[in-house]
């Protein structure tokens, strides 16, 4: 069995700087990624732009060269994908963690592929796997995603898109542009206050130029093959439909955190337990890194925010070291 000081779970941008960070500091780590790597990054549309600058999703330091101030996905996947290769980073891909059990000191780590022992373990592992459930009956028909990826495929459909965020709004604007007739499901009275202020007053004049519908404090009831069943102010309605993209957000494996022991608040926000100053959990040895710290509160932590978690951990974690060993 494998015994590293650190094994890190996640190699999304934050499980990468911790990876780094660890190597600088002499410390012996794997990253274990049960994709590709940045696999959220990649499953994302393939024409997205991120919010932040290029120089805000930087780790490390390392310049991020994009073309336009913002940088698009690709450049993003370039960008992660060379800072892994170029600095040899130790991670394995394709390999998920299935689980981690501390017993006295240390930790064991059990992945699709084998056994690990840790002193040390960085939950990065990010909340872009889960999608938030509409739970209403056909959510499962084919034509239902929560992932949307290239507009091409909605040419000439008649698609529904339910949410009013960014990723909702990007997808409506650009399957609209290439041909879909869209309509666009918004629980709330308007479009979100939180979408790109450069974007907000794009889809704002599509709509109120009949480009595109948006059916306002309207919540879908049911979904079948060729309809979907709306509940807005006016009454229930029907309206025809060919596929339905249920952008509603997404949220962290909670069961994972729980399966881990580490707390969540009792409350709807499910806030993991941890110290602010190192990111160490409930559990001695066991930190949280990046996006998984905000529980359902996923709007509150990026890359921009939480790239500093990296340093964090390496300092409590060398920090701790040096007690150790002045007791012993
Ligand atoms: C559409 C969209 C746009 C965004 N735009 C921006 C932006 O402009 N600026 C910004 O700062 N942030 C942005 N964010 C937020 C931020 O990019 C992401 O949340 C970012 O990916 C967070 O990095 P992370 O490393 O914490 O998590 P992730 O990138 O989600 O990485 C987690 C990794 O863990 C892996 N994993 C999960 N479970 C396991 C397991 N059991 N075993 C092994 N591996 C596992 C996943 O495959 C994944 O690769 C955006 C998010 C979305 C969804």
């Amino acid at each position: 069995m494998e015994h590293f000081r650190i094994v890190i779970i996640g190699g999304g941008p934050i499980g990468i700087a911790c990876g780094l960070e660890a190597q600088k500091r002499g410390l012996s780590y794997v990253i274990l990624e049960k994709g590709p790597i940045v696999n959220s990054l990649f499953n994302y549309p393939i024409n997205m732009q991120f919010f932040s600058s290029s120089e805000k999703l930087e780790i490390d330091g390392i310049p991020f060269i994009s073309k336009e101030a913002k940088p698009k996905r690709n450049e993003a996947l370039e960008y992660y994908r060379r800072i892994v290769t170029s600095n040899a980073l130790n991670i394995r891909l394709f390999e998920k963690v299935q689980s981690v059990e501390k017993s006295e000191d240390k930790f064991s780590i059990l992945s699709s592929k084998q056994k690990y022992t840790a002193d040390k373990v960085i939950v990065a592992t990010g909340f872009y796997d889960l999608p938030n459930p509409l739970g209403v009956p056909g959510e499962d028909l084919p034509k239902v995603s929560h992932y949307y990826k290239d507009p091409h495929f909605f040419a000439s459909q008649k698609l529904a898109i339910i949410g009013a965020s960014n990723s909702a709004i990007d997808a409506a604007l650009e399957c609209y542009r290439k041909g879909a007739e869209v309509s666009l499901i918004i629980r709330g009275p308007e479009v979100g206050q939180r979408v790109k202020y450069w974007v907000r007053p794009d889809i704002i004049n599509r709509i109120e130029e009949g480009s595109i519908k948006a059916y306002y404090n309207s919540t879908v009831k049911e979904i079948k093959n060729s309809e979907i069943s709306i509940a807005t102010s006016g009454g229930e309605m029907t309206i025809e439909n060919d596929f339905v993209l249920a952008l509603t957000g997404y949220m962290p494996n909670f069961e994972f955190l729980r399966q881990l022991g580490i707390e969540l608040s009792d409350d709807e926000k499910l806030l993991p337990q941890y110290d602010p100053e190192t990111m160490e959990t409930n559990i001695a040895g066991l930190y949280l890194a990046g996006v998984i710290c905000g529980g359902m509160e996923t709007h509150k932590w990026f890359i921009e925010n939480s790239r500093v978690h990296a340093q964090m951990i390496m300092d409590s974690i060398l920090k701790n070291q040096a007690t150790t060993s002045n007791i012993s």
